[in-house]
């Protein structure tokens, strides 16, 4: 919680469920980021937080932009940012939306199949392609593995024969998962791309460029550990795998850059017990899975919650307001709140700035998507 956030909140006194964001918490995130990773371009996962005052900063600090679909690359192109400054990132696009964007000029783009490379070599000509390969997403709290990218072996074929088709074959990628943990999980894909860059120097294909996705935290619950620790294992293992012919580093951070600085405000809309003898309460909030609460699934990920009130707490279950049963937020994640909470009292969802106002339904139920108020 920051203070303007907290003088937002007092003296607006917005409807709620909301989320306000502390454009000077995202400031300097990008600066924690930028100093951990020198020698990295920084690609901002627009998907994390598209509000266009955070696009707006972050073109402005100088930071290109990872996107996913023709919606996200205008919204890059509406603060200014030449689209020399956009990589397509979603290796699943309709040849309709790369045409689209090559037309916008768009000339980077992800693929891990050869029916994606096909569709990008005749749609956007000329461009530069990466291809992104598996990881295990170990110790990610939200991993992205198995859906995304192909095996070492088929990305070595299909970087080959990405030079036969009228694309550059310029790198590869990868994500090692979300909410990622652990420093030291960069270091198995850094050393699967550094052989990449041999085994296609050796077919005389020379590839430039890596990218070592996002999955730099946001501390939610438990303590993470601090960029700088992430910045150093992945110099060292960019040392060590590649020598001293370390290729053109990406980062593509969305929840570091943005989790930090978003607070939202949600009302108790209800307190209640399933039998007299319940030992938990149920609190039911304005927000859930459906309104922006997407990534308690699983209870994967932990936000900190808070009440103004203090005295003795007690166990509750955290619900949200939709006529669906998935809607539950913790059940077994041992949240613990004032047992003088009442109906009507606000809750602070601490650390949701990132990955909330996008993944709000449009209308479940009636409720509206979550509002985002940049401060
Ligand atoms: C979502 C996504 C990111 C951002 O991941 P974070 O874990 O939020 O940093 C980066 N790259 C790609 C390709 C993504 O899909």
């Amino acid at each position: 919680m920051t203070k303007k956030i907290d003088r937002f909140l007092a003296e607006r006194r917005p409807a709620t469920p909301c989320l306000v964001m502390d454009l000077d918490v995202v400031a300097d995130n990008y600066r924690k980021l930028r100093r951990a990773v020198p020698r990295a371009s920084i690609y901002y996962a627009v998907k994390a937080n598209p509000a266009p005052e955070i696009l707006k900063l972050l073109a402005k600090a100088g930071s290109s932009f990872d996107t996913a679909s023709i919606n996200e690359i205008d919204m890059v192109l509406a603060t200014g940012a030449s689209a020399d400054r956009i990589s397509f990132g979603n290796t699943i696009k309709k040849k309709t939306d790369i045409a689209a964007a090559y037309g916008r000029g768009v000339k980077l783009y992800a693929f891990d199949s050869e029916a994606e490379l096909g569709k990008i070599s005749d749609a956007a000509p000329g461009s530069r392609v990466f291809c992104r390969i598996l990881t295990s997403g170990a110790n990610a709290d939200w991993p992205l593995s198995r859906k995304f990218g192909c095996d070492v072996e088929m990305a070595r074929k299909l970087l080959i024969e990405a030079a036969k088709r009228d694309v550059v074959p310029y790198g590869v990628s990868f994500h090692v998962g979300s909410q990622q943990r652990d420093p030291n999980q960069w270091d198995a894909a850094v050393a699967q791309a550094a052989w990449l860059f041999r085994e296609c120097e050796q077919a005389g294909v020379q590839l430039s460029m890596l990218n070592i996705g996002g999955g730099f935290p946001t501390r939610y619950r438990k303590t993470v550990p601090g960029m700088s620790s992430y910045g150093a294992a992945i110099d060292e293992s960019l040392s060590r795998h590649f020598g001293n012919r370390i290729p053109d580093i990406i980062v593509e951070p969305g929840r570091q850059m943005v989790g930090s600085a978003g607070v939202i405000q949600t009302e108790v809309v209800l307190i209640s017990k399933k039998a007299d003898n319940d030992t938990k309460r149920w609190v039911y909030l304005d927000i859930g899975k459906f309104g922006g609460l997407a990534e308690t699934m699983d209870e994967a990920i932990q936000y900190p919650i808070v009440s103004a009130r203090d005295g003795a707490v007690a166990p509750v279950v955290l619900a949200g307001p939709t006529c669906d049963s998935a809607d539950i937020l913790y059940e077994k994640a041992d949240y613990r709140l004032p047992e003088s909470l009442e109906i009507g009292d606000k809750l602070e969802i601490r650390s949701t700035g990132a990955y909330t106002t996008t993944y709000a339904s449009v209308a479940f139920n009636g409720f509206e998507p979550l509002k985002c108020y940049c401060v």
